[in-house]
């Protein structure tokens, strides 16, 4: 397993919208959680969501097995990328890692908090 996250966003970068969250050269991506493929929004067009993706909405490259279909491929977007799993957002288990990462949604959009 590598650590670079197989699935995917977020939230975690700067064009990653508005969440930013540290990164973690130990913690391990669990594959098939995909949490952070569906709880952040993105604002930004990308390659297959050109308007985006809202908060809880699946992407579109995210497979029945939640995992990344662009995982290696050029169009994946760099936010994407540059993701790194990290304790504080992926927590202990895949239903965690939603919870954090909604609720982290919902703090960092404009007007939420
Ligand atoms: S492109 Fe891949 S890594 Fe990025 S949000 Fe979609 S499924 Fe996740
Ligand atoms: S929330 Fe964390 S464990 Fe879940 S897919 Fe994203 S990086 Fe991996």
């Amino acid at each position: 397993m590598q650590n670079a996250c197989q699935r995917g966003p977020a939230i975690l970068h700067a064009d990653h919208d508005h969440l930013h969250l540290a990164t973690s050269m130990t913690f391990q991506c669990r594959t098939g959680c995909g949490a952070c493929c569906i709880a952040p929004s993105i604002t930004t067009p990308f390659f297959g969501m050109p308007n985006g993706k809202r908060a809880g909405e699946r992407c579109v490259h995210l497979d029945a097995g939640n995992r990344c279909l662009l995982f290696g491929r050029p169009e994946r977007p760099r936010f994407c990328s540059d993701l790194r799993a990290e304790p504080s957002m992926c927590g202990d288990s895949d239903a965690e890692a939603m919870t954090i990462l909604t609720a982290l949604e919902r703090a960092t959009r404009p007007g939420g908090g």
